[in-house]
């Protein structure tokens, strides 16, 4: 899996609806991969915080963006 395939399937590992097989690979891939690693935590992220806002359908863009800022604003400083 390369990380294509890894940004292609983020979103249906995030819901969980991924067959074992490729669970596996995909975490396999975010374990060995750091860029796809930090989307992954950004859009884990995101998604909880749709889910905070009780928010169950797809987010309207307005949303989107606020959430993002918001997550942005709340990151911490990287420390490498
Ligand atoms: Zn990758």
């Amino acid at each position: 899996m390369d990380c294509d395939d890894c940004l292609e399937r983020l979103y249906t590992f995030l819901d969980k609806e991924l067959g074992p097989t490729e669970r596996k690979e995909v975490a396999q891939h975010l374990a060995d991969c750091g860029d796809c690693d930090d989307n992954f935590v950004f859009e884990e992220r995101f998604l909880r915080v749709i889910r905070d806002c009780g928010t169950s359908d797809v987010a309207p863009t307005e949303l989107r963006q606020r959430v993002l800022e918001r997550l942005r604003r709340d990151t911490p400083p990287t420390t490498l």
